[in-house]
């Protein structure tokens, strides 16, 4: 009985946590061990340094599966700046078009007409303008005008 218990815990029960934080650090924050990172699989710095020879460095598999993680991770991160560009340039066009301060319903209403599916809808399209306070600036209560008056 005792033999089959110590079956169970053959692999160390501490590594369950160390895979779920670095299987959550390539997938959300973009950081890989160094054992994934290094030529020659060296672990110096890497959170399973002490984990019987570090399961990460020794398994060529997971070392892929990480990598891939990360990899999904930047993909998603550049799809999302391009993303933000082309709404940027939307609504940036249509307030220099206008060299007004427009409220922000006017310009969701051109923007989701422009181009249909950029933003999920008016609402989105106000969210958008203030928190990018680094382009848009609110001058009265929901009127935008382009930040230092790039108009
Ligand atoms: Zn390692």
């Amino acid at each position: 009985m005792d033999d089959a218990i110590d079956d169970i815990f053959e692999v160390d029960p501490g590594w369950a946590a160390i895979q779920r934080s670095i299987e959550h650090d390539a997938e959300y924050v973009g950081v890989l061990p160094p054992c994934v990172l290094s030529e020659n699989y060296e672990c110096d710095g890497c959170i399973a340094e002490n984990v019987e020879g570090c399961p990460v460095g020794s398994d060529g598999g997971y070392r892929a599966y990480l990598a891939n993680l990360r990899d999904s991770l930047i993909e998603h991160q550049i799809e999302h700046q391009k993303e933000r560009a082309a709404r940027i340039r939307l609504l940036q066009g249509i307030l220099r078009r206008h060299k007004l301060p427009l409220h922000w319903e006017y310009i969701a209403l051109l923007a989701m007409k422009e181009a249909p599916g950029l933003f999920e809808s008016k609402e989105s399209v106000r969210g958008f303008l203030f928190f990018n306070r680094d382009v848009f600036t609110v001058i009265h209560e929901g009127v935008f005008i382009l930040a230092k008056y790039q108009l």
